[in-house]
């Protein structure tokens, strides 16, 4: 069976191989009697799978033993929350600072004000303003001369990745330059986890929900260096302290156990694909073709720097916001499904996660083409 080409921002795209093997082994988990989904998340057949899929995402993006794996519930937007209260006493300051560079880290900087004296170390959010929407388009990364990072911060949150806006963190700061070497960082990576190499160590805490590259909703991916662990505030609920989690190997409350089961098989179709050395080159393959044609079209725009432009989410618009449904028509029925705008932004956005195929990037640009020569 094929099916159409998804392009949702997530929940999204999964390889059909593993979605085949999901249905496979959903009656009977070899040879168990039993569906994942009834296992005890303590009994030997779920520690297996639970241990197997920590053990490959280490490998995968070389997590250093002194950092826990935790798999936790929440998603992202409980994330924003969950870190201020583990992280901010880590130093008697109790001050975070944030980089604003889209919706998502907007998000992360309003919800940590309720943990401590938090302020903004740089942001983007005066960019040029793009067509009518009364909203700021975030397009770019401040340059990092401009950013105000308080020496004895506990830490500097940034989103790597902003899902909604379509920019993309390609390197992490240099803390040490800007005067703050002392200052973890604190990473929301959950629109581009695992889609290419990254230096962990150079990371306090980074999280991602699963919904997008990983496997279904349900299931956050906390990665966390251990010394940082212990100084949850009192209100943190147990269930959300990280060293509490730590502890009891992700199994303190009951984790999403499906959930990190795909994540499992998952991990190793992607290590089959190469790892995320192998990924990141596919990758760029699927964003250069995209990007490149939206360039070169004076149909379409995507306004974000160059530099900064996500490989994973592909925010565009067509000049004409008149011929915003009859694209959307057009392109369900040549099965290219999910290409609308997150509401907050409008117009289109591809998202190109590492489930979707160099061939469905081809399929998305051969339509914006031949709707081109049809309206332009
Ligand atoms: N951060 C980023 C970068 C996201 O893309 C999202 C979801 N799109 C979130 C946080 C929020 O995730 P959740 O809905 O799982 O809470």
């Amino acid at each position: 069976m094929t099916r159409p080409f998804n392009f949702s921002a997530g929940p999204a795209v999964l390889p059909d191989t593993v979605l085949a093997q999901a249905a496979s082994e959903m009656l009977d988990w070899h040879g168990s009697g039993m569906s994942v989904m009834e296992m005890s998340h303590r009994g030997k057949h779920f520690t297996q799978i639970c241990d197997e899929a920590e053990a490959d995402l280490r490998e995968l993006m070389k997590v250093p033993a002194d950092y826990a794996v935790l798999f936790m519930q929440g998603g992202g937007l409980a994330e924003n929350a969950i870190v201020p209260m583990n992280l901010i006493a880590t130093k008697p300051s109790q001050e975070a600072d944030f980089l604003i560079t889209g919706s998502w880290s907007s998000k992360s900087f309003k919800e940590a004000q309720r943990y401590g004296d938090i302020k903004v170390a740089a942001t983007s959010a005066d960019a040029a303003r793009i067509g009518d929407r009364d909203q700021a388009a975030f397009t770019y990364v401040p340059d990092a001369s401009t950013w105000k990072v308080r020496p004895d911060a506990s830490y500097l949150h940034l989103c790597s990745n902003e899902t909604i806006d379509g920019v993309e963190f390609l390197d992490w700061p240099d803390l040490a330059a800007l005067g703050a070497p002392d200052v973890p960082l604190v990473v929301d990576a959950s629109s581009h986890i695992l889609s290419r190499p990254i230096d962990i160590n150079r990371v306090g805490v980074l999280f991602g929900g699963a919904q997008k590259n990983i496997g279904p909703a349900g299931l956050t991916i906390v990665i966390a260096r251990r010394d940082l662990l212990g100084k949850a505030l009192p209100v943190c609920p147990s269930a959300f302290d990280y060293s509490i989690v730590d502890k009891n190997d992700s199994r303190y409350n009951t984790p999403p156990t499906y959930s990190i089961y795909i994540a499992g098989l998952v991990f190793k179709w992607l290590k089959a694909q190469g790892g995320v050395e192998g990924i990141e080159a596919a990758n760029r393959a699927k964003a250069d073709l995209l990007y490149g044609y939206l360039d070169a079209s004076a149909f379409y725009r995507n306004a974000v720097h160059p530099a900064v432009r996500s490989r994973m989410n592909v925010p565009f618009y067509l000049n004409n916001d008149a011929l915003n449904a009859d694209f959307l028509k057009g392109a369900d029925e040549a099965g290219l499904l999910q290409l609308k705008g997150h509401k907050s932004v409008g117009g289109m956005r591809a998202s190109i996660y590492n489930a979707m195929p160099l061939a469905g990037v081809q399929a998305l640009v051969d339509y914006l083409k031949h709707f081109e020569q049809r309206h332009g």
